[in-house]
Parts: C-alpha cells; sequence; structure tokens
C-alpha cells in the first residue's frame, strides 16, 4: 500500500500552500494539466508569501 503525504509551508505548517508549476494546455481534455512542479518558488497562503515545502507522510490512523 503506497504511503500517502501532504505538502505543508516549512514556516509554518499550514496546509494552504501552492506550488510553483508548469501546466500545459491539453486540447482532449479541454483543461490545463499540470506538467511538472518545482521545490522552490512555493506560495503559503498563511504566510502570505514565498515559502518552501515539507513533505509530511500521512499515518493510517490520521484523518486527513
Ligand atoms: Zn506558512
Amino acid at each position: 500500500m503506497a504511503k500517502k503525504v501532504k505538502m505543508v509551508c516549512a514556516t509554518c505548517e499550514s496546509e494552504n500552500v501552492k506550488a510553483d508549476a508548469y501546466a500545459t494546455w491539453s486540447v482532449q481534455a479541454q483543461q490545463w494539466e499540470c506538467a511538472q512542479t518545482f521545490d522552490k518558488g512555493a506560495y503559503c497562503d498563511d504566510c502570505d508569501g514565498e515559502t518552501t515545502l515539507d513533505e509530511v507522510e500521512i499515518g493510517e490512523a490520521t484523518n486527513g
């Protein structure tokens, strides 16, 4: 069973983070599809600025 992870802000541990990414337009799906994300240049809503992301493993007992 694959482990699940979540991305959190390295500064405040908030989950309200966004990753900088490239998206490519899919003609078939008629929507943007995320092609590549970058570790650097992440944004945290709570810090209201740039941050770095920490990958946190989610235990099975943890709800969300
Ligand atoms: Zn933050």
